[in-house]
């Protein structure tokens, strides 16, 4: 009989890691570290990770229970993982199994293991023979649901690629660095939109999978013929862009495996994606950030496209920056990691500026003919909009509908209007549970909170007055849409939002139409605003981007210029117009002059960051400064501050400023009132040193506030 003991991390809130004994029969291996393993938790059974063994344990002989299973027909999670894990757990204050288990598919956290052995079926991996208690129900499972595994000959040469546009000299220059690249190697891949990001990305793959696969054949070593040579990250930042990538990739690599992982996957998808990632056979993982912490054993190059996206952040639980983890793990690895963006974010161009990233740069378009579109401004004093639209987008709309070309409309607000109003007694549409107006859905006939989801059906008079005529104010897309129906009766007006596309699938559906030419009018929300490359489309129109100029928030100009640079890079990109222009943007607003339209009509990024960075730096804010928020939340104001005030209190160190605490700009969600905490300091190492001996602290005070910690926070 061969005992240990297993140290254990569980997803649990607990920072802690958990002692077990594992007890087998002589023939049978110790669990190794990475192993997961299922085990008795209070009450219920769950599956851990092993993380290390002990020599002993603390815990008394009655007290330590005994591991329950093994899951032994999953490779063990190798050491580099373990160590991102470790990594991230440590950075953003969670615990480790917090971090290890809510990454790993449903499925295999599951207490049956039926759905993955059928994965690992459905891949080529025969799993462990079953023992008897479980053989009765998994002999049923394989009638029932049996999948072809893949056939073993190989059918072609899997590094025969698909066929490639010739590239440009600073494409081709991008490639070879990034192919070449030894070691470590952050690269900014800096190019305007329509430059050929994804080309770049696509040809320095090829060549580092065929190199890869040559180094292979030369070592004469038996490999498995599924099993990759080398394997390559691709994060994007939204669902709805993966298909059109994915359809990209596949089509030039089409022997290669090419799987997606994003949140939008049935669990049998997800977990067969996950496991060929794991298994070493996925060549190419595609993914949105929940892939970064995904298993991948040959990972060779990191691609982050449009790295600046704000969908990276994760803004619950582990409120991670997947492109920050991207980093890490190209250093801890050694290899090549991309970041891709026509606008950088603020901290990547510093460290290229610093000469800690190395700058690729592609200031043409690539494809033929096509150049940069004009971006021109519309002044709404002048030109008085009707439905929202000026005579000059009016106009510039009906030419493209005789040319027989596309028109995109960018709004960031869904819904029909922000505001149901009373002109009588001036009663307007308060969500009663938070800071926040209930935005009118008029389709759905609705009032909706967009922040607690409360919904109601639209009154038919003034709930306090009794006024019958409510008026909407304010324009959401429903409304541009109903306003574009009736400029242009004969257009084909599609609006794509998160209310159209709610149903599965139904997003993508929207966009292969505006890719068929079905669409002669696109209006939308930031999904319509980046990535998609609409070969028909030469008009771009921003309605209300004014708000963003007057925000509290110190990130609001960096990402609402981010956001036009993206939104006006859709318009033009595959060549001229039939009249032979280029693409246009008009920029519908009331500071035609405000510096900021002024860099975008010039397509210029560089000054704009320039200037960004200096204010930040005087302002000393990120990323010439480190930051932690603490919120909290409670059922009254002072209850969240009153534990604010006394972590404030609890630990003081050099070179760490404790501000204030104070209400959130929006105070009240759903009837909890929210309170924060900003912890700042110069020095990222010193502030994660405060911060580990900070919550130690804060953790054993016993308190009904909830709180949360952010490091690095975005949204303050
Ligand atoms: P980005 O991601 O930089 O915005 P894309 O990668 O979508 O740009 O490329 C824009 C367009 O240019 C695409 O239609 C692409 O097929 C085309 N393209 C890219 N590289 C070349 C090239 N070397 N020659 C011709 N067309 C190209
Ligand atoms: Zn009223
Ligand atoms: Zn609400």
């Amino acid at each position: 009989m061969e005992q240990c003991i297993l140290q254990v991390a569980l997803d649990t809130p607990l920072h802690t890691v958990f002692d077990y004994c594992w007890r087998g029969r002589e023939d049978e291996a110790i669990p190794v570290v990475g192993q997961l393993v299922v085990v008795p938790f209070g009450r219920r059974e769950t599956v851990g990770v092993v993380v290390g063994h002990a020599a002993g344990t603390e815990l008394s002989a009655d007290k330590i229970k005994d591991v329950i299973a093994v899951r032994s027909q999953l490779p063990p999670l190798s050491a580099h993982w373990l160590a991102l894990c470790g990594f991230a757990a440590d950075y953003y204050q969670r615990p480790l199994g917090e971090v290890m288990l809510p990454g790993l598919p449903k499925n295999l956290r599951a207490l049956t293991t039926v759905a993955l052995d059928k994965a690992l079926k459905a891949l080529g991996r025969m799993a462990a023979p079953p023992t008897k208690r479980k053989a009765k129900a998994k002999a049923a499972d394989i009638v029932q649901a049996d999948e072809p595994a893949q056939p073993a000959e190989v059918l072609a040469d899997p590094m025969q690629f698909g066929a490639a546009p010739p590239l440009n000299a600073a494409q081709q220059q991008a490639v070879d660095v990034i192919a070449q690249a030894e070691g470590f190697a952050p690269l900014l891949l800096y190019g305007v939109t329509g430059s050929g990001k994804t080309e770049v990305y696509l040809q320095a793959a090829a060549a580092i999978l065929k190199r890869a696969a040559d180094a292979r054949a030369a070592t004469g070593e038996p490999v498995a013929p599924e099993e990759a040579p080398a394997q390559i990250l691709v994060l994007v930042p939204e669902i709805n862009l993966t298909p059109q990538l994915e359809g990209n990739i596949r089509a030039r690599f089409p022997h290669l495996n090419v799987v997606s992982l994003h949140s939008g996957l049935a669990e049998g998808e997800r977990t067969r994606s996950w496991l060929a990632a794991h298994l070493g056979q996925a060549h190419i993982v595609l993914g949105t950030r929940l892939a970064i912490l995904s298993s991948l054993p040959h990972l060779k190059l990191i691609v982050i496209d449009e790295e600046h996206d704000p969908s990276y952040k994760q803004q619950e639980g582990l409120r991670y920056s997947a492109r920050d983890l991207a980093v890490w793990r190209a250093h801890q690895l050694g290899i090549p990691v991309v970041l891709g963006s026509a606008t950088p974010s603020l901290e990547t161009w510093q460290h290229a500026q610093a000469g800690r990233y190395r700058r690729l740069e592609l200031r043409q378009r690539a494809a033929q003919q096509a150049v940069l579109p004009k971006v021109k401004v519309v002044d709404m004093e002048r030109d008085k909009p009707q439905d929202g639209l000026t005579s000059t987008l009016i106009g510039a709309i009906r030419k493209r509908l005789e040319n027989g070309e596309q028109s995109l409309l960018f709004l960031n607000r869904r819904g029909y209007a922000p505001v149901l109003a009373c002109d009588a007694c001036g009663w307007i549409s308060n969500c009663m549970r938070c800071d926040a107006f209930m935005v009118v859905h008029r389709p759905e006939r609705r009032l909706r909170c967009h922040h607690c989801s409360l919904e109601l059906h639209i009154p038919k008079s003034c709930p306090t007055c009794g006024n019958i005529d409510l008026q909407p104010l304010g324009r959401g897309t429903q409304r541009v849409e109903e306003g574009l129906h009736a400029i242009f009766p004969e257009a084909r007006v599609l609006r794509i939002d998160a209310d159209s596309t709610r149903l599965k699938g139904s997003a993508q559906i929207a966009f292969d139409s505006v890719h068929r030419g079905e669409v002669d009018i696109l209006i939308g929300t930031q999904m319509v605003a980046k990535g998609h490359d609409f070969k028909k489309l030469t008009l771009v129109g921003v309605m209300n981007p004014d708000t963003a100029l007057f925000s509290h928030d110190y990130r609001a100009s960096e990402r609402l210029f981010a956001q036009l640079m993206q939104v006006a890079g859709r318009a033009g990109r595959a060549g001229l117009s039939a009249d032979g222009s280029s693409g246009e943007v008009l920029i519908q607003t009331r500071y035609p002059h405000h510096p900021l339209y002024q860099a975008v009509m010039r397509h210029d990024y560089d000054g704009f960051a320039g200037t960004l960075l200096e204010e930040r730096q005087q302002a000393c804010f990120p990323p010439f400064m480190y930051q932690a928020l603490l919120r909290a939340e409670a059922r009254e104001l002072e209850q969240a501050i009153g534990f604010l005030q006394e972590a404030a209190a609890m630990l003081e160190a050099p070179a760490i400023t404790i501000n204030a605490p104070i209400p959130m700009t929006m105070m009240r969600v759903a009837n909890v009132e929210r309170a924060q905490l900003l912890v700042e300091c110069p020095s990222r190492p010193a502030l994660q040193a405060f911060l580990k001996e900070w919550l130690a602290e804060l953790r054993l005070v016993k308190t009904r506030v909830r709180w949360s910690l952010e490091v690095d926070p975005v949204d303050i």
